[in-house]
């Protein structure tokens, strides 16, 4: 991934309105060159209108694209070196595969000089479909059908890929499969990608970066696991993955001594209603006795039986997930998520690390 040159793409304070709905707002983002990039997000967070920009299918109501450095306002979409996947791979039936990989030549030579044909048969060994140049579309998989698709979208050679939910049509085993054959293939052209996905666990398998959005905007971009470990807000804490949210009142911050397990840390305690709960802070934090604040804590970081942190809550009920069961626990009326490999009943204390604790709002 280059990280000195000018952002492969970069959307600079790009608004996009309809009428009274404002689909992207003030939105500004940068993606490297060769960087997996992934838009995640609930339904009709602009995901989808953000990548129409980025092709040239729509054009920003304020606000610039560029590619590169050059803005590429008032370019159409063919002439922006991009290819695009849809969530309906659209293949034409009448056309064998090898004609539809073919048709992504239609208006530009093959990149390296090369007959149309050995291109095709490039594309079709890339997306682990040699041999299948004769079939007709219609007798292939839906993943077959997908990296079709793809193989006709790269076939100019175009400097970024767009793809935009390419797998929702897909069952979830395939999939699964699918996303890792995306990776690869990326990571072999070393193409900038970028990828609008709903499925926060897709957006984190396969990106190197990850923009969470929400109402037009994102709230997040940041590596997979500080996406997970930091969300930066609840919004995100709860988007992605299942999440504690907790929220009181810090009535002491408390260094801990050395005899203690996280000695030398700073804690904040945290009275939710009448409990009280110890917090990790930064070391630098100026958090102070009287300060409200919002923090969460993930499912697998609950511990059963904890001695300490203590809180005693309620089995309510319990889905088994194969590796794991996630639990539902009642605590005074609130609902908390807990994964244990063998999943408690009755009443539990559960506990957790000060350190397992991640702050997401704090106010004064
Ligand atoms: P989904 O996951 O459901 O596809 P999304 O995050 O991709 O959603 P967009 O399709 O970008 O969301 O839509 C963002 C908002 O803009 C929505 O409220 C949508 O109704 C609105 N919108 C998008 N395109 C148009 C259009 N052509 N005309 C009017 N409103 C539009």
């Amino acid at each position: 991934m280059n990280r000195t040159g000018p952002p492969a793409v970069e959307l600079d304070g790009v608004t996009r309105r309809y009428g009274e709905t404002t689909a992207v707002d003030d939105l500004s983002l940068a993606v490297r060159e060769g960087e997996f990039f992934t838009l995640v997000g609930p339904s009709g967070c602009g995901k989808t209108t953000t990548l129409r920009l980025i092709a040239g299918f729509e054009d920003p109501t304020q606000g610039e694209v560029r590619f590169s450095g050059e803005s590429v306002t008032g370019v159409p979409p063919e002439d922006r070196d991009v290819g695009v996947v849809f969530q309906n791979y659209a293949l034409f039936p009448h056309m064998t595969v090898g004609e539809n990989v073919a048709y992504g030549l239609s208006f530009t030579d093959p990149p390296g000089g090369g007959s149309a044909e050995a291109r095709v048969r490039e594309l079709l060994e890339l997306v682990d479909l040699g041999g299948m140049a004769d079939r007709d579309p219609d007798t292939l998989s839906g993943g077959q059908q997908q990296r079709v698709a793809m193989a006709r979208a790269l076939a100019p050679g175009p400097d970024v890929l767009l793809l935009d939910e390419p797998m929702s049509a897909l069952d979830a085993k395939l999939r699964e499969r699918l996303r890792v054959q995306v990776r690869e293939i990326q990571q072999e052209l070393g193409i900038t990608t970028i990828y609008v996905t709903h499925d926060q666990e897709e957006a984190l398998a396969v990106s190197d970066r990850v923009a969470v959005m929400r109402d037009g905007t994102p709230e997040q971009v940041a590596p997979p696991r500080t996406i997970y470990r930091e969300p930066a807000t609840e919004f995100v804490a709860t988007f992605v993955g299942d999440n504690n949210v907790l929220s009181g009142e810090v009535t002491a911050v408390r260094s801990t001594d050395a005899a203690d397990a996280d000695s030398g840390q700073t804690i904040a305690d945290v009275t939710v209603d009448s409990t009280t709960l110890p917090v990790a802070l930064e070391a630098d934090s100026d958090l102070s006795s009287g300060d409200r604040l919002t923090f969460c804590v993930r499912p697998e970081r609950l511990a059963v039986d904890a001695d300490r942190n203590a809180l005693t809550a309620t089995v309510t009920s319990a889905e088994f997930l194969g590796e794991t069961t996630r639990v539902h626990l009642d605590w005074d009326g609130r609902e908390l998520l807990l994964r244990a490999e063998d999943p408690p009943t009755g009443t539990v204390t559960v506990g957790f690390a000060p350190t397992d604790a991640h702050i997401v709002d704090r106010r004064s």
